[in-house]
């Protein structure tokens, strides 16, 4: 399953900061950040449930970058 979501970042290197943390996320088996759009795209797990990845994708990407905003 694959969702989209809007971001705010700062910069292009945060939004591969991003990028990083939310592959690192479990559940997340790709995700890639369009700096240029500020949107994230992620591809779920099988049986992953988006909004609760999304929670620790958000935690991760806060953790490298604390001046990141994902849209949920
Ligand atoms: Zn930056």
């Amino acid at each position: 399953m694959k969702k989209s979501y809007k971001i705010d970042v700062d910069c292009a290197n945060c939004a591969n900061k991003m990028e990083e943390a939310a592959k690192n996320t479990a559940g997340v088996k790709d995700c890639v950040v369009n700096f240029m759009a500020l949107k994230m795209n992620v591809e779920f797990e099988d049986g992953a449930d988006p909004k609760a990845v999304m929670q620790d994708v958000l935690k991760n990407c806060k953790k490298v970058e604390d001046d990141c905003e994902i849209f949920l």
